[in-house]
């Protein structure tokens, strides 16, 4: 893709209004743009970005055996009323009336949709577990939005619903989405902590929010520093090993402020291990077993000629937030570098030719690398406009592909000018280049 063809509207500086760098980025190139309050577009940038996140947290729900659906965005609010939602969600809440005068909403969460989804259709253990996700977009009143797409109003959400036969195999299927979030943020490169959390208007016991840590995060988190160095990733879906990871994070004392205890993290946590810093937020699961079956009457047959409630949890992601998430983790804003974790970069790699009128020969070689890097996937953006050196490389470190060419005078010959964004430069053939990368997407 050539630079000046692109739809990137760069700004020269920070737009005032933006408080955090993940906002100030997105706006500074143009991977949004606000269309009222909470509100945005998303621009070709950011929703390419926006977009490869979306695929990675699909590929690991159905690495989990959890079937992909696609539920309204507006919802009849009668099965909220059967639910008792109606009135409990308050203002958040978007409420529309249609020609017919009838109450509909603008979904925020999708519990009973689901629900009524799953009781009108399946009606035997036989079919259980039942594991529904989709990718939605989801409507908040936020009475405060703020920071970009971090707390929007509109918000694209991954949320998954799991139906089980008893609390047991509930349990089974919590723990799946358990691992199932801590694979995909390592594969967004995210170090996200799992919390024990409040269940909040989804109501239920058991919960974990998935926070990574940002000094600009919203929620406050109290953690023994030992939990960074888990790593269990490459288990078998097997309930026992399952629980067992499960256990290895429950072993340490991590909790958002709402469950904050001091007087429990001094007694078990030792000085020298104690964290207190600030996160966010984007996962959270809950089990809350027959809380919406119940009132909606969502039953199964049991084997003996019983019946009961089908046990369900929920499984949100904020695939929206993540983008600004990834940003709040990777940018370097004292430099204004942004490294794009090579899994949802915009671009796998920059090509910077140094182009004068009376000189194009940098740019026809910069074709020509790109041909190549067609054959092998690899996905250029060519900045062939004729902008100093020191201007181009500076755009290209906020747009933050991943690695870099740069087509001057010292990528005469076979050896090209290659670096790894923010790191020193090497010499290296364009065979070694593509080579590189590939190992590089291959591990992902
Ligand atoms: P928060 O505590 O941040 O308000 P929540 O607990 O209300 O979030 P959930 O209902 O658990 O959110 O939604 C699942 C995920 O959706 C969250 O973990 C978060 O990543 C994302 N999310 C929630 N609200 C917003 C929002 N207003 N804008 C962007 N993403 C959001
Ligand atoms: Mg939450």
């Amino acid at each position: 893709m050539l630079l000046s063809k692109s739809f990137v509207p760069i700004l020269k500086n920070n737009p005032s209004e933006a408080k955090i760098k993940s906002h100030q980025l997105m706006l500074r190139v143009g991977m949004i743009k606000q269309a009222s309050a909470g509100i945005y577009s998303w621009l070709p940038l950011g929703f390419k970005i926006m977009k490869k996140i979306e695929e990675i947290v699909r590929q690991e729900q159905n690495k989990i055996g959890a079937q992909e659906i696609l539920m309204p965005t507006i919802q009849s609010s009668e099965i909220w009323k059967e639910s008792g939602r109606y009135e409990d969600y308050g203002e958040e809440m978007l409420r529309i009336k249609d020609r017919q005068n009838r109450e509909m909403l603008y979904g925020p969460t999708n519990e009973e949709q689901v629900t009524e989804i799953f009781r009108s259709s399946l009606k035997s253990y036989k079919s259980l577990p039942q594991l529904l996700y989709h990718i939605q977009w989801k409507f908040r009143d936020e009475i405060r939005p703020r920071f970009g797409i971090m707390r929007g109003r509109e918000f694209y959400m991954k949320d998954a619903y799991s139906f089980d036969v008893s609390d047991e195999e509930a349990f089974y299927s919590y723990n799946k989405f358990f691992l199932s979030y801590l694979r995909t943020f390592k594969r967004l490169a995210l170090t996200a902590i799992p919390m024990a959390a409040d269940t909040g208007p989804i109501g239920g016991n058991l919960s974990h929010e998935f926070i990574i840590l940002a000094e600009t995060g919203e929620s406050k988190i109290f953690t023994d520093k030992r939990i960074f160095e888990l790593n269990n990733h490459d288990i078998e879906l097997e309930k026992n090993s399952l629980q067992q990871m499960r256990k290895k994070y429950e072993q340490y004392y991590s909790v958002t402020d709402e469950k904050f205890d001091k007087e429990e993290f001094e007694k078990v946590v030792s000085e020298e291990n104690r964290l207190i810093t600030k996160g966010i937020e984007v996962g959270h699961i809950f089990y809350f077993g027959d809380k919406y079956s119940k009132p909606m009457g969502a039953s199964v047959d049991l084997p003996g000629g019983k019946k009961d409630f089908v046990k369900m949890g929920s499984y949100g992601i904020g695939v929206s937030r993540l983008v600004g998430a990834i940003i709040e983790a990777k940018f370097d804003d004292s430099d204004e570098i942004m490294k794009w974790p090579l899994s949802v970069a915009p671009y796998d790699i920059s090509l910077i030719p140094m182009i004068n009128k009376n000189d194009t020969s940098a740019l026809d070689k910069a074709i020509n690398i790109n041909k190549e890097l067609i054959k092998h996937n690899i996905d250029a953006l060519i900045d062939d406009t004729e902008e100093n050196f020191s201007s181009k490389i500076k755009k290209m470190n906020l747009i933050g592909s991943p690695y870099q060419i740069i087509i001057g005078k010292k990528s005469d010959g076979d050896l090209l000018e290659f670096k790894e964004i923010g790191e020193a430069t090497q010499n290296l053939s364009l065979n070694k280049i593509i080579e590189i990368i590939k190992k590089q997407k291959n591990s992902n």
